[in-house]
């Protein structure tokens, strides 16, 4: 049935058959049983589809990551164990040493630290870009061992939106796919795959749990990369895998080819699966997903408007405000709201930042972003304290900035308590 987002959260994935559970049940079982050893020899030569063991594959999961394909229109999906893991899968699943990539310098720490200092051990290289240049500009950091461009449809924490029609189309003509983190949009405000991206990738921690209490990760495939058209660029995909007997998946898996590559081998080897319960709380968190997306962004434009206004506020940075600098691209890719993540600062600096963080008393400081409950951080001393100075530039962090998330509590609530903080210094 052709629905609307709203119905896709409630009804995609899980279809229960007569007499069926309701809800998605939870398949705590590390094995599956098989009546014959030919029946298991199958699924181990990919030949028959099957579950066998839960370190590559669980039906809870499977069933929880078919919703959030739906929901971004993709074509095939998996979930990981976290969202490190899926950005760390969605990359390595076609770069291999001697490889490399491009991704915005603007990404999240997290993410930034994996591509510079973990992915370059394994002699993977990527070159960060500044994502506002011009299509030709950036043209310019491509190499003929450039397998990939990655970035973020609103980063974190700086919130700028992408304009992931320029990235698309930059990287389709070098003859690569575009990797999308869509952590901050969630499918319910953008889809990248509609604007070109090849693939999407979130950290379900955030808005897809939604209430701080697992940490996961997804992968969606568009399935509309073409590998065999650029056979010498992805030989993982495009020549024999020896540990499958010689299987080419591009060829016997098509569309399907990028998501079966990365279950068959990188989750046999590298084992990041999410646990089948984590999972339930995934597909449960994308139940309510557009109810909760569509209040963290009003309350998020109530609360920008607020400090925007306060004289001791240095300047607020939300791209649903209709004078931001992202506002028209927020309003092109995002026209229903961007996310409820805004960022700030304090007149008189970094210090003065911090001691007003330290005031409220109902947002809290937390290493969390995305949840229910209204957090917030100062990323030059959390997430982002491993970065030079001159990194923290580059990522666009000025050392001033707070990261404000915006929870589903009421808006006055939360103006009354920044207030409150504000009035105190
Ligand atoms: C949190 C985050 C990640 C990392 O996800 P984890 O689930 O914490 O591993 C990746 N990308 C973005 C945009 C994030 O906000």
């Amino acid at each position: 049935m052709n629905t609307n987002i709203e119905t896709k959260c409630l009804h995609a994935g899980y279809e229960p058959g007569n007499g069926e559970p309701r809800q998605l049940p939870i398949w705590q079982s590390t094995t599956w049983k098989y009546s014959t050893s030919d029946d298991m020899g199958a699924l181990f030569d990919l030949e028959a589809e099957g579950y066998f063991y839960t370190r590559l594959q669980n039906p809870t999961n499977d069933l929880a990551a078919k919703k959030l394909t739906e929901l971004e229109g993709g074509y095939a999906g998996m979930l990981t164990s976290s969202g490190q893991a899926a950005n760390f899968f969605a990359v390595f699943n076609i770069c291999t040493a001697g490889d490399h990539f491009i991704a915005s310098s603007a990404i999240y720490g997290g993410t930034y630290n994996l591509f510079l200092v973990t992915m370059a051990k394994m002699g993977i290289e990527c070159t960060f870009v500044d994502q506002t240049l011009s299509e030709e500009e950036l043209s310019k950091y491509f190499r003929p061992n450039t397998k990939a461009v990655f970035a973020e449809t609103i980063t974190n924490p700086t919130c700028t939106v992408l304009d992931i029609e320029k990235f698309a189309h930059l990287a389709h003509s070098h003859g690569v796919p575009l990797i999308i983190d869509n952590t901050f949009a969630t499918p319910v405000n953008c889809r990248p795959i509609k604007w070109g991206a090849d693939i999407v990738t979130h950290s379900t921690t955030k808005y897809i749990d939604g209430h701080g209490i697992s940490v996961g990760g997804a992968i969606i495939d568009s399935g509309n990369f073409d590998w065999m058209a650029h056979k010498d660029k992805f030989p993982g995909l495009t020549t024999p895998d020896d540990s499958y007997h010689g299987i080419i998946y591009a060829e016997k898996f098509g569309k399907a080819a990028y998501i079966t590559k990365a279950t068959a081998q990188l989750m046999r080897d590298l084992g990041c699966i999410q646990s089948p319960q984590n999972a339930f709380y995934v597909n449960t968190g994308l139940e309510s997903l557009h109810v909760r997306v569509q209040r963290h962004c009003e309350n998020a434009l109530k609360v920008a408007t607020f400090l925007k206004a306060h004289e001791k506020v240095a300047w607020v940075h939300y791209p649903d405000l209709p004078d931001d600098e992202y506002h028209e691209l927020a309003s092109k890719y995002l026209p229903n709201g961007t996310c409820g993540v805004l960022c700030f600062a304090i007149k008189g600096g970094r210090e003065r930042s911090i001691a007003f963080m330290d005031k409220l008393k109902l947002a809290t400081i937390a290493t969390h972003v995305a949840d229910a409950r209204t957090c917030l951080l100062h990323p030059a001393s959390h997430t982002h304290r491993q970065l030079s100075d001159e990194q923290l530039a580059e990522a666009g962090i000025s050392p001033d900035l707070i990261r404000y998330s915006v929870g589903l509590e009421n808006a006055d609530d939360l103006i009354a308590d920044l207030s409150a903080a504000l009035d105190s210094i």
